[in-house]
């Protein structure tokens, strides 16, 4: 067989629903795999090609890794040539470390830190000035200053061991041949005397021993370089050049130091948070402390002082501080402002008290001094939190690595900015020539990284951003940019949807980069629904017909105006305009209640006012970090949750909600997994199975041998396996591998016991009712009215292809979604007006399926709901009856409104990039 290192050949690939199909991918393109959700494009892409090239790469590692090769298990598939080692860039995060930031995530803090070690200048903490050690150069480069001609000694002070006299010390001097020292500017001659006695009252360090005496003139490194390197020797480090006319020292020494204070010099690891030694001493590298915390001292800073705005001081028991305030109010603090108002200072004159008022502190102080007290204790265990610790001021490091500058900034600074201005930033730096000989290269790596970031949209985060608070498409990007910044060539990279998170305004850039990725030698495919996406790729694989097993063929490739032409290409149809999701005939402009937000302000939100319409389809639009999930989590959810009493993951600020009484629940359908543990499955989740259960019971087999409806079930022992408990496989736990998971041995992976498997309705056990499709179970159970009910939903949202027991470990982000979509509209608890809130919910979602999606979406309006939904595609955007556009940009410089209205409205707002793009999209098609 000829081997043909210019394309990626697969033969027989079968996994899941792949129809045994052929395809060959020619190398070093930008490859776009498109198709309805779960028509196979994962199964071909991630769970054959690249599980391949994973498979290869773990056969090149230890023979320790290797022995699990042959249990790891195998796509289905006959044939994989010209596979390179493959690397997936995923959305979700890899980092287990919670201590985890952009910064550190990127590799660029570790360049950081390597870069201020190489040539950052420590700066005083007394004077200011830099900490600098001395050399036989330095010093030298002084004395080349000096007016010529000009007279001067050589010297070095007397160490100031413990143990030893003053008059010892004289005597060890003159035994080692010194014979001249300064005392207290008069010149001695020791040889001239006989005895020490004189210099019993002599402190140590008014003594001077001089090693030479020398007149300033050219060539003075040559001639003293000895001297200086003896001086420092003798002078354990230090040493002293004096004015012989007038006795002025100038001290140099080899120590990092000034005024007195030792510093270290920087290395890298001193500016690592994760290390003993770099991290600050009193929060232990964390950057909080547990104290008072003042957002729990003031829980409604809408109130003023007078009004209670301070919560412990409005016990009868603890007035009498308020009351030395009210009395004595001598800095003026405004009293019936509301609390919010006040300024910093008035806040930490609060905090500190003066005389006659103890002050917050105080107040704190005083009662711990009590704490022997059950009630106290208590009491201020309420207001203690997390809060940024004060010896760093949340930097994690130890306050002498802030005093290492770079450009005048110290590495936290740094880390601080955007990503936009830290590239700035280094972009106007200025290296000498010999910073450049010992950094550039870790310059270079800085920025390369930092301009990969920007580029790929992320430049309005921080470095300082902790991981765990990105949303999966931030995380995909960031990973995107670090293989860009590591630069494989020959490598062949998978993408999911690298468009999930990003306003079309961005996504010019993303296919830039991709691009790049491809140009610089590798080979880029990606499983995509963004038609820009598409019309920019080398080569787009169609797959289909349909989901399921009515998909896994590839129905249609090649270029973008290829696939347009193909009459089989379903994408096609909906690329040239003639399938379309049609724009709503009229939109419901109807006044309706309202959800009023004032004062909103967390992240970068400035302060601003929102009113979400209920009982119609909401879009809150926006460039990638303009706010939309702050104010739709934080403040629409975790505000609303909160004052019904629940407890939401986070509550962002705000001054005011109204409106909380025209809905009596609030959902947040989001991308998270539907269960965890792989023996929670779709038709679990929206309750059919307990239905299933029944119906296998009542079979005269089973009711014979007396099984329950619970020995159907893999959640309870019975009639599950006993070896995987139910699971259908066992797991090995790799050193320094992911886990693999292998099939059961005993059950083959059925997961119930033979008995179980032998019962049957309508000719098929449970094990195959698991295997159906929800659309095949469909027509199975046709005459039981409430299971097909609850399957009918299912097959609403999109899901007709899935099958019931797919674990949902298994399942994606977006199907995980719609499965919980489908078990509200399942529940159709007409009486409840729900609100319900969706992120991004076209996620995996082909132009078919997003026309079901918004079918559900109305079902759920016209149930009397209402749905607000975060979202980037323009074709959900033009359906909504009402847009939130944020902005106008990222970070500091968004998070104000752009615009409210119709999509019309939007379209005809000048400002508004969501109406731009909008107009656009509309007119072309
Ligand atoms: P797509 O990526 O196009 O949305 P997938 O490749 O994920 O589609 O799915 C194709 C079919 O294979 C679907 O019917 C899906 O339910 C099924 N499938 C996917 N993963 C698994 C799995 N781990 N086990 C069983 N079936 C699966
Ligand atoms: P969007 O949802 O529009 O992409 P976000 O609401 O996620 O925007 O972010 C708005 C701004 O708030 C961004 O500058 C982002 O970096 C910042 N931000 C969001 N979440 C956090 C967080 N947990 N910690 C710090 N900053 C955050
Ligand atoms: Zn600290
Ligand atoms: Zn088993």
């Amino acid at each position: 067989m000829t081997f043909d290192n210019k394309k990626i050949t697969i033969k027989g690939a079968r996994q899941h629903n792949l129809k045994n199909i052929y395809l060959e991918i020619p190398k070093h393109k930008l490859v776009v795999f498109t198709g309805v959700s779960g028509s196979g494009k994962s199964s071909l892409v991630f769970d054959t090609i690249y599980a391949e090239g994973q498979r290869r790469y773990v056969e090149s590692l230890s023979s320790y890794a290797r022995q699990f090769l042959e249990r790891m298990n195998k796509p289905d598939v006959d044939i994989i040539q010209g596979i390179s080692p493959a690397v997936a860039i995923e959305q979700k995060t890899t980092a287990r470390n919670p201590r985890s930031t952009v910064g550190t995530s990127t590799e660029i803090y570790d360049y950081l830190r390597l870069l201020f070690a190489r040539i950052g200048k420590t700066i005083c903490f007394d004077c200011g000035n830099e900490v600098k050690k001395d050399t036989v150069a330095s010093v030298c480069e002084w004395l080349e200053t000096r007016e010529e001609n000009g007279k001067f000694y050589l010297g070095f002070p007397i160490h100031p061991h413990e143990k030893r006299s003053v008059i010892e010390e004289i005597e060890l001097l003159k035994k080692k041949g010194f014979f001249r020292i300064i005392v207290k500017n008069e010149f001695v001659d020791l040889s001239e005397l006989d005895n020490f006695r004189d210099f019993a009252e002599v402190e140590k360090e008014d003594i001077i021993v001089v090693l030479d005496r020398f007149k300033i003139k050219r060539k003075i490194r040559e001639l003293l370089a000895e001297s200086i390197e003896i001086a420092f020797k003798e002078g354990e480090g230090r040493l002293l050049v004096i004015n012989a006319d007038n006795f002025e020292r100038k001290n140099f020494n080899r120590f990092y130091e000034c005024c007195g204070i030792k510093y270290e010099e920087p290395e890298p690891r001193f500016f690592s948070f994760n290390n003993p030694y770099g991290a600050c001493p009193v929060c232990q590298g964390f950057g909080k402390t547990m104290d008072y915390d003042m957002n729990l001292i003031v829980p409604d800073p809408n109130l003023s002082i007078s009004e209670g705005a301070i919560a412990p001081w409005r016990t009868p028991k603890f007035s009498k501080y308020l009351r030395q305030l009210i009395r004595n109010n001598k800095y003026k603090i405004p009293l019936d402002k509301p609390f919010k108002d006040l300024t910093d200072k008035q806040i930490e004159i609060l905090k500190k008290g003066y005389d006659g008022f103890e002050g917050i502190n105080g107040f704190f102080k005083e009662l711990e001094n009590h704490t022997y007290k059950m009630h106290i204790r208590i009491l201020l265990s309420k207001y203690r939190g997390y809060t940024v610790c004060h010896a760093c001021k949340g930097s994690r490091l130890r306050r002498e690595a802030l005093q290492v500058k770079v450009g005048g900034l110290s590495i936290f600074d740094i880390v601080q900015m955007s990503i936009e201005k830290a590239r700035e930033f280094f972009l106007n730096l200025r290296l000498s020539d010999y910073e450049k000989t010992i950094a550039q290269r870790i310059y270079d790596e800085i920025l390369k990284r930092l301009t990969f970031l920007n580029d790929v949209g992320l430049g309005y985060l921080t470095l300082d951003r902790l991981s765990s608070t990105l949303s999966g498409g931030e995380t995909q990007r960031i990973n995107l940019a670090t293989s860009l910044g590591s630069a494989l060539m020959g490598t062949l990279y998978v993408l999911d949807e690298p468009s999930i998170g990003l306003h079309p305004r961005d996504n010019a850039r993303l296919i830039k980069i991709l691009k790049s990725l491809r140009d610089i030698g590798n080979t880029v495919l990606v499983v995509e629904h963004d038609p820009e996406m598409m019309k920019e790729a080398d080569l787009i694989y169609d797959m289909g017909p349909k989901a399921g097993i009515n998909g896994g063929q590839l129905v249609a490739h090649g270029t973008y105006d290829e696939i347009i032409k193909n009459p089989d290409s379903l994408t096609g149809k909906y690329l040239s305009g003639k399938l379309k999701i049609p724009v709503p005939e009229k939109r419901n402009t109807s006044k309706t209640e309202i959800i009023k937000i004032t004062g909103a302000r967390e992240n970068n939100l400035k302060n601003i006012t929102v009113e979400f319409p209920l009982r119609k389809f909401v879009v809150v639009t926006g460039v990638s970090g303009s706010g939309k999930s702050t104010l739709v989590h934080d403040i629409l959810y975790g505000g609303l949750v909160k004052m019904s009493g629940g407890n939401p993951p986070k509550v962002g600020k705000f001054d005011t909600i109204e409106g909380a009484r025209y809905i009596d629940n609030i959902e947040i359908v989001d991308q998270s997994p539907i269960g965890k543990s792989p023996r929670s499955n779709p038709i679990s989740y929206v309750k059919g199975y307990e239905l299933i259960r029944e119906i296998f019971a009542s079979t005269p087999q089973a009711r014979a041998r007396g099984y329950k409806p619970g020995y159907f079930s893999f959640n309870v022992p019975g009639g599950r396996c006993d070896t995987c408990e139910g699971d259908g496989f066992v797991k090995i736990e790799m050193q320094f591998l992911a886990d693999l998971y292998l099939e059961c041995d005993d059950c083959k992976g059925t997961r119930f016991k033979k008995e179980v498997r032998e019962i049957t309705y309508k000719g098929k056990n449970i094990v195959d009712v698991l295997n159906m499709t929800v659309d095949e179970a469909l027509e199975f159970f046709a005459n039981h009215d409430k299971l097909k009910d609850i399957l009918q939903t299912l097959s609403d949202v999109g899901l007709g292809y899935i099958k019931l027991g797919q674990p949902s470990t298994t399942l994606s982000g977006g199907e995980a979604q719609r499965v919980k979509l489908a078990s509200h509209l399942a529940q159709r608890r007409k009486s409840q007006h729900t609100l319900f809130i969706f992120d991004e919910p076209t996620t995996g979602l082909h132009f078919d399926d997003i026309n079901k999606l918004l079918k559900s979406f109305q079902m759920l309006i016209d149930n009397r709901n209402s749905v607000v939904i975060i979202e980037h595609n323009l074709d959900v955007i033009k359906c909504a009856d009402y847009i939130i556009d944020l902005g106008p940009e990222a970070g500091d410089r968004g998070g104000e409104i752009v615009a409210m209205g119709t999509p019309e409205e939007i379209m005809n707002c000048d400002s508004s990039y969501t109406g731009k793009f909008l107009k656009a999209y509309l007119e072309n098609h």
